[in-house]
């Protein structure tokens, strides 16, 4: 039995009492849309990092599949599961999903569900990139093309994350960079990517890649240079690292065949980016939401 508690459709129940049918709609198609977002300890007490963009991106999400979220509702529930559980440091998962209303492909006759479920996390690609690095793999496989369907957060679409994951892994990665036909960099599985050369960051753009909150986080401390980066380029860098709510700054170690090993400009931009979301930096209050 799990202790944790979760907000589905506007109650707060235990995990065991949130049943859904396997007849969804969303288990069957991935008709849903997610968000990942941490909740910090801070010397002012828990606080949720940067909740008005996550949600903001959910619901661009959401209206894509003709979900309407309630986005002041899931930002009071996402306190509420916090406090519920009586967590300092949380991870917290928003889901949309359709449920009923049959197994047409029109969305029309569904009807959606709504929860937040609060974890305790670390991070998703384990500790030990804080000094050795994550060991990143170019996958064979492409991103979905923002064409066929928007890069954000819609459930069934993470089928080619999880793909592109598998290959890296089975291959003795940690995980997948995505590169597109023409040799730009995309991002990787779950995080954006960036680059030291020379002293600089240079945050890859690319229509592909999900526009992550925390990368723009980083773009706004290091006023990083945002343009499209080929897979040569990355090769040749100083240092790499990836950015994401889960695996926060992660320096990659091992690029392919190359041992670059986390340079010195990475942690200290890690820890920049950790001081804040623990609220040990003044400057950035406004990212920071009471729980
Ligand atoms: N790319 C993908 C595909 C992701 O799933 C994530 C995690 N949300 C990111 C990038 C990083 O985004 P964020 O910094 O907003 O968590």
């Amino acid at each position: 039995m799990s202790a944790l508690k979760v907000w589905i459709d506007g109650k707060i129940v235990a995990l065991e009492d949130a049943r859904t049918s396997p007849l969804a709609h969303g288990l069957h198609y991935g008709t849903g849309v997610f968000e990942g977002i941490r909740c910090y300890a801070t010397p002012k007490g828990p606080r949720i990092f940067r909740l008005d963009a996550h949600l903001d991106r959910m619901r661009r999400g959401a209206a894509h599949l003709a979900i309407a979220l309630d986005v002041e509702a899931m930002a009071r529930a996402s306190a509420e599961v916090v406090a519920a559980n009586g967590f300092e440091n949380a991870y917290l998962r928003p889901l949309a999903y359709y449920e009923s209303g049959g197994l047409g492909l029109d969305v029309a006759p569904l009807t959606a569900r709504s929860m937040v479920a609060a974890m305790p996390w670390k991070s998703h690609l384990g500790d030990s990139h804080a000094s050795r690095g994550v060991r990143l793999h170019t996958t064979s496989w492409r991103r979905v093309p923002s064409s066929a369907v928007p890069a954000l957060k819609i459930c069934g679409v993470y089928a080619n994350s999880i793909i592109a994951k598998w290959e890296a892994v089975k291959a003795g990665f940690e995980e997948a960079l995505f590169v597109d036909d023409r040799g730009f960099v995309c991002e990787a599985t779950g995080e954006n990517v960036f680059l030291i050369k020379n002293g600089r960051v240079i945050a890859p753009t690319h229509d592909d890649a999900l526009p992550g909150i925390t990368r723009a986080t980083i773009v706004a401390l290091t006023g990083a240079e945002e343009r499209a980066v080929t897979l040569d380029e990355l090769r040749d860098a100083d240092e790499i690292f990836l950015t994401g709510t889960s695996a926060e700054v992660a320096g990659v170690g091992v690029f392919d065949a190359r041992e670059i090993g986390v340079g010195p400009m990475t942690r200290e931009i890690a820890a920049q980016y950790l001081a804040i979301v623990h609220g040990q930096s003044p400057d950035h209050g406004g990212w920071l939401t009471e729980v």
